[in-house]
């Protein structure tokens, strides 16, 4: 298959390389329809987050259609359509059974390594680095999906991808820190930071009820204000499974259209001129979606 290759420091390209195939009984193989470069992608081009190796497959907002099952799957088929979560979580675990599935114990097998960079391992990620499990993403023509009853969500309406697909990743993370700010109707919001992240930040806080939302492109966090303002910080990676469900229906509903957030689209074979007309453009408003 096709797929997007990190091969050093600023080098990426499309290569052919073997199809990916079950492993555990709990997989899932995914053939990709659409795929999204996220800005974290830049991070891992770039080399700030150590421990990508020659030969790692990038990508984790990928959706596309079920092809093939393990043994014990029992919530997919082939044929299911389905948006997959970037966060690899096992279902089982104390953190998974508080719905905290970003803190997931079981799925990061490098967990050592990511302790001793972080203090502590989050889940695995998909395509994002080895100190957070290696994992083969999705910017390809098929992606091995683990623990694929636990998160990987059915899409049965014909919503387009551009609607759905940022289910994997930005919707759920900017809803998530707008839910952190504990929004009450009225309230004026501040969001510093609108790439494609901070829009979903806007938006959910505009579906909470918000009066007012101030955009701020600040690149530092004001703690000296915060201290003396007795504010309270709320961070965490997102516990993406907990959220599809419930933002999928107000995709449905009309609440809202993800779509909005697309500025460019392109066949996965330009990901490596993409990548790179993405880090020149220093603000992060740019927001590619490839289709294999
Ligand atoms: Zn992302
Ligand atoms: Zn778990």
């Amino acid at each position: 298959m096709k797929a997007l290759v990190w091969h050093g420091v600023g080098d990426v390209r499309v290569d052919t390389v073997p199809d990916p195939e079950l492993l555990n009984p709990n997989d899932a193989i995914v053939k990709i329809s659409a795929t999204a470069i996220c800005g974290s992608d830049l991070h891992l081009l770039d080399g700030y987050q150590p421990s990508m190796v020659k030969g790692d497959i990038l990508g984790h907002e990928p959706m596309g259609e079920v092809v093939e099952v393990g043994s014990s799957v029992k919530t997919l088929k082939p044929g299911d359509r389905v948006v997959v979560p970037f966060v690899i979580a096992c279902g089982q675990c104390f953190y998974c059974r508080k719905g905290l599935y970003a803190a997931c114990d079981n799925t990061n097998p490098n967990a050592g390594m990511a302790a001793l960079a972080m203090g502590y391992s989050p889940a695995g990620l998909l395509g994002f680095s080895h100190l957070l499990g290696g994992y083969a993403g999705g910017q390809a023509e098929y992606l091995r999906v683990p623990f694929a009853d636990v998160g990987p969500q059915r899409i049965e309406s014909d919503l387009p991808d551009e609607q759905v697909l940022f289910l994997s990743d930005i919707f759920p993370t900017g809803y998530m820190a707008a839910e952190n700010a504990e929004i009450e109707e009225g309230d004026t919001v501040a969001v510093w930071g609108c790439g494609p992240v901070g829009q979903f930040a806007i938006q959910s806080a505009w579906m909470m009820g918000a009066g007012r939302v101030y955009v701020g492109l600040l690149d530092k966090l004001p703690f000296g204000a915060a201290m003396n303002k007795g504010l309270t910080l709320k961070m965490g990676q997102t516990h993406v499974q907990r959220y599809m469900g419930d933002l999928l229906g107000k995709i449905e509903s009309g609440e809202i259209d993800p779509s909005f957030v697309v500025t460019h689209r392109a066949p996965l074979s330009d990901a490596p001129e993409l990548y790179k007309t993405f880090r020149d453009k220093k603000d992060g408003c740019i927001k590619v979606v490839l289709n294999p």
